[in-house]
C-alpha cells in the first residue's frame, strides 16, 4: 500500500519504519524540517532500540522517505496515519490543537484528489473527538462526506517507548474503529500478517480502548507500589509476595473481575481493602489508591440508586440480594446497601432473591436477617410474581433464570439492570432500559 505518516515522533517514525519494512511505500511527514533531514539522511529521529537500523535500510531501499509537504504526501497515498502529539491541556484535558491542525491540512488536500483516501487517527484521544471534531474539519476543510467520499478510523497504538519495534510486529491486538467497512479493511490490510487478535468496533469504542489500557497500567503500577510500600513498612519481601501473585494466572492475571458490572462486596474485599489499608496507616505509609477504591465502589453503588431514582417512580421490585450469584451471603452485599438506600429515602421496595428465601426458610440465614436486617426481612417477597405484581421499576441484580424469564419487554416499567443481561445490548435501545 502507499501509506503516508503524519507527525514523526516516538509513534509516527516507528509506525513509518515498520510499515516500510513490511513492503509498504511510506512518506513521513513532519512540521519539523530537522526531523525530515533526519530520515531522509537515513537516520531515526527517535533512539529506539532496532529503529537506527530499520530506518537506515528502508530508506536506502526507497521504501521510506519524508517530507513537509502535506498536499503531495496525500496525493501520493491511498492511506494517511495521524501521528501527531496530544499533550495534556492546563486543565488536565487533552490539547487538540495539533490533531485539529492536522486534518484541516489533510482535509485541503483531499478537495484536490479524485481517489477514494482513507484518514486514520493513532493519536490518543478522548471518545467523541474523531466523530464530533475532527470529521467535522476534515469534511468542511474537503468539502466532501466521510464514511461517502473518503474513509475515517480511528486505530490507537498500544507499542511501548523501548520495545516498539518489536511491539509494532508483535502487538497485543489491533484495535480498529470504522466509519465504515470500507475504511476499517484498508487499516485491517496495513498490518495483515501481524499477530494477535484484531477488533472492528465503533469510532468512540476504539478511543476508549487506550484509554482503558492506559489508566489500567497506571492502577497496576500504582497497586504494585503500595503494595511493595506496606510490605517494606511491615519488614516483607515485596518481591516474594508479588511473585506469588502473578504466578496465580487463574484469577489474577487474568480478565477475572474486570468486567464492568455492579459494585463488589461480600465478607472478604471490602474487609480486607480496609484492613490493609488501617496497616498502612498505623505504618505512616501513604496509599491514596488504595483507600479510594472503596470510595470508587461507593460511587459506583451511588450510581445505580441514581438510576432508580431518575425514573421518578416510587414503587421498586429488587431481585438479588446476596453479595453475588450462587450464594445467600448477605455480608457487606452491594444489593443490601442498595436496599437501604431506597428504604432510607422511602420507596416501596419488595425484594426477591431464591438462594436468600431458601435459606431463611432452611434457618441457615434467619439469625442474620431478623438480627441484622429485619428491615429487609420484612421486605422479601415469596415469589418474582409477587415483585413483579408491586414494582414499577424492576432492578435486575441476579441472572436467576426464573427472574430473567419474567422480565418485562417495553410497557411502563422500567428495568435498572445491574447485572448486564443476555439481551442488554437490544434492550439498551429501547425507553424503559437503564443499566450500569
Ligand atoms: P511526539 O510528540 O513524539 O511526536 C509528534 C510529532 O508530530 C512531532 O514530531 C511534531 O513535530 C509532529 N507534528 C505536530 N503537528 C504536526 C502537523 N500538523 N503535521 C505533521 N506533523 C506534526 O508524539 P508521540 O509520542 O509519537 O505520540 C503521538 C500520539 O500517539 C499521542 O497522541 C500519544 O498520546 C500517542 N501514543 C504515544 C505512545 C508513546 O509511547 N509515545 C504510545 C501510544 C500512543
Amino acid at each position: 500500500m502507499k501509506i503516508s505518516v503524519f507527525g514523526l515522533g516516538y509513534v509516527g517514525c516507528v509506525s513509518a519504519a515498520c510499515l516500510a519494512g513490511q513492503g509498504h511505500r511510506v512518506v513521513g511527514v513532519d512540521v519539523n524540517p530537522v526531523k525530515i533531514d533526519l530520515i531522509t539522511g537515513g537516520n531515526a529521529p527517535v533512539v529506539e532500540e532496532r529503529i537506527g537500523e530499520l530506518t537506515a535500510e528502508v530508506v536506502a531501499s526507497g521504501a521510506l522517505r519524508a517530507t513537509t509537504d502535506v498536499a503531495e504526501a496525500v496525493a501520493d497515498s491511498e492511506i494517511s496515519l495521524i501521528c501527531v502529539g496530544t499533550p495534556s491541556a492546563p486543565n488536565g484535558s487533552l490539547s487538540t490543537v495539533y490533531l485539529e491542525r492536522v486534518a484541516e491540512e489533510i482535509g485541503e488536500a483531499l478537495a484536490k484528489k479524485s481517489e477514494r483516501h482513507t484518514v486514520v487517527f493513532r493519536s490518543t484521544m478522548l471518545p467523541g473527538t474523531c466523530l464530533d471534531l475532527l470529521i467535522p474539519i476534515l469534511e468542511k476543510a474537503s468539502g466532501r462526506t466521510a464514511g461517502v467520499d473518503f474513509g475515517v478510523a480511528v486505530n490507537p497504538e498500544f507499542l511501548r517507548e523501548g520495545t516498539s519495534v518489536r511491539d509494532f510486529f508483535d502487538p497485543p491486538k489491533t484495535v480498529i474503529g470504522e466509519i465504515d467497512t470500507a475504511s476499517g479493511d484498508a487499516v485491517a490490510a496495513l498490518y495483515e500478517g501481524l499477530p494477535g487478535p484484531v477488533f472492528r468496533v465503533p469510532i468512540p469504542v476504539a478511543e476508549m480502548t487506550k484509554y482503558a489500557d492506559n489508566s489500567f497500567h497506571g492502577l497496576k503500577i500504582g497497586f504494585a507500589n503500595e503494595l511493595g510500600s506496606v510490605c517494606r513498612a511491615l519488614g516483607l519481601d515485596s518481591h516474594q509476595v508479588i511473585d506469588v501473585f502473578l504466578a496465580d494466572t487463574k484469577l489474577n492475571i487474568s480478565p477475572a473481575y474486570l468486567k464492568p458490572g455492579f459494585a463488589f462486596g461480600g465478607s472478604c474485599l471490602p474487609k480486607d481493602l480496609r484492613g490493609l489499608v488501617y496497616a498502612a496507616h498505623r505504618a505512616d505509609v501513604k496509599v491514596p489508591i488504595l483507600s479510594h477504591v472503596l470510595a470508587s465502589n461507593d460511587e459506583h453503588l451511588q450510581r445505580a440508586f441514581d438510576l432508580v431514582a431518575r425514573t421518578g417512580k416510587r414503587k421498586v421490585g429488587l431481585f438479588g440480594l446476596s453479595f453475588k450469584p450462587g450464594t445467600d451471603d448477605l455480608r457487606e452485599s452491594p444489593l443490601v446497601e442498595l436496599a437501604e438506600k431506597l428504604l432510607g429515602k422511602g420507596y416501596d421496595l419488595k425484594i426477591y432473591d431464591a438462594n436468600v428465601s431458601l435459606s431463611r426458610l432452611m434457618g441457615a440465614n434467619r439469625e442474620f436477617i431478623e438480627g441484622r436486617l429485619p428491615h429487609l426481612g420484612q421486605l422479601l417477597a415469596g415469589s418474582v410474581e409477587e415483585v413483579m405484581d408491586h414494582a414499577d421499576v424492576v432492578i435486575v441484580g441476579c441472572k436467576d433464570p426464573d427472574v430473567l424469564a419474567a422480565l418485562p419487554r417495553g410497557g411502563d416499567r422500567v428495568l435498572v439492570d445491574l447485572v448486564r443481561l443476555p439481551d442488554a445490548a437490544e434492550r439498551r435501545l429501547e425507553e424503559g432500559y437503564a443499566g450500569l
